[in-house]
């Protein structure tokens, strides 16, 4: 058997051509206005400072505007508050991305949730998470839904299936586990504190690596014919799961780099555009 490869790649580039067709339209639609992504960098970061970049190249790529600002590292909570607040109310403005991790005097969580939902498109605050697992209208997590749409692009059936997602975290491990419910996977979550973690990932028909630890999945854990998405990325191109051994014995796999990465710029992207969509048109 030799796994179908996950392209997220591939499915970023086709999205984006789309994506730049809508930008067009809604253009002439709206005398030239296009959607814009405000982003929020806070801090001297500089792996922060890449992804706000390649997220400002991105909206360009498609055709979008993007407003950067930029904040010291001794921006406090209320300053940063009183920032998204503005973004908010402004009508110029279709999504908010506020980039993780913020220095540590600030409360993140209060800022993420500070974001209206309307312009929520990295889908990070409390409110849209909730609403998600609820299955009501709400923009997704950026990664795991990626993730979700990769999986579709490429006619994965979730249905039934047994998803092991190890990470429980607000941005990737937790919506993911949600998203998957609501595909009607049946899931397990794991963690620093579950016991026996190899066992729960030989039962995965689908294991989702969130761990942030290099190849910390064994290959000889995930039993043969499993789909295998890796949302790891490690200096050394390697992810959070031993890949190399299953290319030759699962359904399906993320690569690492190209597979899980370049849908979660996409996927912002694409959740920008729909906000601006429903604001202009
Ligand atoms: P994170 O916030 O550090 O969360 C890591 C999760 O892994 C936590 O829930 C933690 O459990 C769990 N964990 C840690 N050690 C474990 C162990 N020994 N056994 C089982 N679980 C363990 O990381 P994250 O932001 O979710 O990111 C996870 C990975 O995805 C990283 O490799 C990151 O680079 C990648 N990522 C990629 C993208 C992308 O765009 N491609 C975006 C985001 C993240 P506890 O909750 O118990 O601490």
């Amino acid at each position: 058997m030799t796994a179908l490869i996950l392209d997220g790649k591939h499915v970023a580039q086709l999205t984006e051509a789309q994506l730049s067709e809508r930008v067009t339209t809604l253009k002439a639609q709206s005398d030239g206005r296009t959607p814009v992504l405000a982003t929020l960098l806070v801090g001297d970061d500089p792996a922060s400072a890449t992804y706000v970049k390649m997220k400002g190249n991105a909206c360009r790529r498609v055709g979008m505007e993007s407003l950067a600002i930029e904040l010291p590292a001794s921006t406090k909570t209320n300053d940063l508050l009183r920032e998204i607040e503005q973004l908010n109310q402004n009508p110029d403005v279709h999504g908010i991305l506020l980039q993780h991790p913020v220095p540590s005097q600030i409360d993140e969580r209060a800022c993420f949730d500070m974001i209206a939902l309307e312009k929520d498109v990295d889908g990070v605050t409390c409110l849209g998470f909730g609403r998600m697992a609820m299955g009501e209208r709400a923009y997704g997590c950026a990664t795991p839904q990626g993730i979700m749409r990769l999986l579709r692009h490429y006619d994965i059936g979730l249905e039934g299936l047994h998803a092991v997602v190890v990470g429980r975290s607000p941005i990737l491990g937790k919506p993911m586990s949600m998203m998957l419910l609501e595909a009607n996977a049946t899931v397990t979550i794991c963690h620093s504190r579950t016991r026996d973690l190899e066992g729960h990932v030989r039962q995965a028909d689908l294991i989702v690596g969130a761990v942030g630890r290099p190849e910390f999945i064994r290959a000889d854990w995930i039993k043969d014919g499993a789909v295998v998405v890796d949302a790891g990325y490690h200096p050394g191109g390697v992810g959070d799961i031993e890949l190399g051994p299953l290319a030759e014995r699962t359904t399906a796999i993320t690569p690492v780099p190209g597979g899980v990465g370049p849908m979660t710029i996409n996927t912002l992207i694409q959740q920008t555009v729909e906000s601006g969509e429903r604001a202009l048109s």
